[in-house]
C-alpha cells in the first residue's frame, strides 16, 4: 500500500492572508509565486512557532516505513525513532500517528489483498509486528511506547474522544509514546489510503498539539508531481496562496502520486487551527531536529488564526 491516495474532504478551500513559493513551472503555478513575497516576516514566525512546540504529533506514511517489496524497513522505522528521540530531548511531548499496518501485513505474508477482507486480516498481523519493532528500537533509548487504535466514529463521539484524549495526556505525562493507528480490522471504511492524514490532523487538534508534521516519502508540496517532472518546485510556504496550490496539486495528482491532496488537506487543516503543519521528507536528515532548530524544511502551512499571523 502506498503512502495516501485518495481525495479526502474538501472543505478546506479558502484563501488565507500570507504565502511563498519557489519558481514555478507553470503560468497557473506562477499566480501562486506572486503572492509569495507578501511576507516574509509570517513565514518565519510560522517557522519560529513549530520550532517552539511543545507538544508534536508526527505523522508518518506508509512509504515512509516500508520498502519497495512492502516489507517493514528496520532502517527507515529506526531513522524515525532516532527522529523523534531529537524532539523528545528537547523537552517536547511527540505523539506518532503511524501508517504501515497494511503495508507490513503484505510483506509478512507475501500477498497483496484483492479484498477488504484480506487486507483487514494483512493490518492485524502488520500491526503487531509493527508495534514490536517499535518497542525494541524506542528501547534503544529507553523509552516506553504505547498502541492506540482508533477509529473516525472515536473521533466523533464526544464521550470516547475525552477518554482517548485522557489517556494520551496519562501516557505523556508518564514519558510514554503514543502511537496511534487506525483500527482497520474493525472499520472497513478506515481502510482508504489517506485516512491517517485526517486522524493525524484530528489528534493535534484534539490533544491540543502545538505543531503537525507529516512525514512523506517527498519532500513538501511542489508545483508538479516531483517523481515525474523534472521541473517541479517546492512550494516553500502556504498560506494565502492555498487556492492555487490546492488547483497545482489536483492537477499533479495521479493515482500513485495522489497521497499528497490528503496531507496537503490535513496540514491546511490544523493550520485553519491556529498550529503549523509541516509536509517534510522521512529520509531528511535529522528532519524533526531541524523543524525545531526553525530551519526551512519541507513545505510550512502557516497558522491562520496564531498570534503572528493576524
Ligand atoms: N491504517 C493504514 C495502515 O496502517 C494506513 C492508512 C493510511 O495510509 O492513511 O496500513
Amino acid at each position: 500500500m502506498s503512502d495516501g491516495a485518495d481525495s479526502g474532504d474538501a472543505d478546506d478551500a479558502v484563501a488565507t492572508d500570507t504565502a511563498v513559493t519557489t519558481d514555478t513551472a507553470t503560468a497557473a503555478d506562477a499566480d501562486a509565486a506572486d503572492t509569495a513575497a507578501l511576507d516574509a516576516e509570517a513565514i518565519t514566525a510560522a517557522r519560529q512557532q513549530a520550532a517552539a512546540a511543545d507538544r508534536v504529533v508526527v505523522k508518518a506514511g506508509t512509504n515512509s516505513l516500508t520498502d519497495d517489496e512492502s516489507n517493514l524497513s528496520l532502517s527507515k522505522l529506526h531513522k524515525l525513532v532516532d527522529d523523534i528521540t531529537d524532539l523528545r530531548d528537547r523537552g517536547k511531548q511527540v505523539v506518532l500517528v503511524s501508517s504501515g499496518a497494511v503495508g507490513a501485513g503484505i510483506g509478512r505474508i507475501g500477498y497483496e489483498s484483492d479484498t477488504i477482507e484480506e487486507s483487514q486480516a494483512l493490518s492485524t498481523i502488520g500491526q503487531s509486528q509493527l508495534m514490536t519493532a517499535y518497542s525494541e528500537s524506542f528501547a534503544r533509548y529507553d523509552t516506553k511506547v504505547a498502541q492506540i487504535l482508533l477509529t473516525q466514529h472515536d473521533l466523533d463521539n464526544p464521550d470516547r474522544f475525552t477518554n482517548i484524549r485522557n489517556t494520551i495526556e496519562t501516557l505523556l505525562e508518564w514519558g510514554v509514546v503514543p502511537i496511534i493507528n487506525e483500527n482497520d480490522a474493525i472499520a472497513t471504511e478506515e481502510l482508504r489510503i489517506g485516512d491517517n492524514d485526517r486522524l493525524s490532523s484530528s489528534v493535534a487538534i484534539g490533544i491540543d498539539g502545538d505543531l503537525l508534521v507529516t512525514l512523506t516519502d517527498v519532500g513538501g508540496v511542489y508545483t508538479g508531481n516531483p517523481k515525474t517532472d523534472a521541473n517541479a518546485e517546492l512550494i516553500d510556504a502556504v498560506g494565502a496562496n492555498y487556492d492555487e496550490v490546492q488547483a497545482i496539486v489536483d492537477e499533479s495528482s495521479t493515482e500513485s502520486f495522489g497521497g499528497i491532496q490528503t496531507k496537503v488537506e490535513g496540514a491546511r487543516r490544523v493550520s485553519e487551527h491556529g498550529l503549523p503543519g509541516i509536509i517534510a521528507a522521512s529520509t531528511e536528515p535529522d528532519v524533526l531536529a531541524r523543524i525545531a532548530d526553525g530551519e526551512t524544511v519541507g513545505t510550512i502551512f502557516l497558522p491562520i488564526n496564531g498570534v503572528d499571523n493576524e
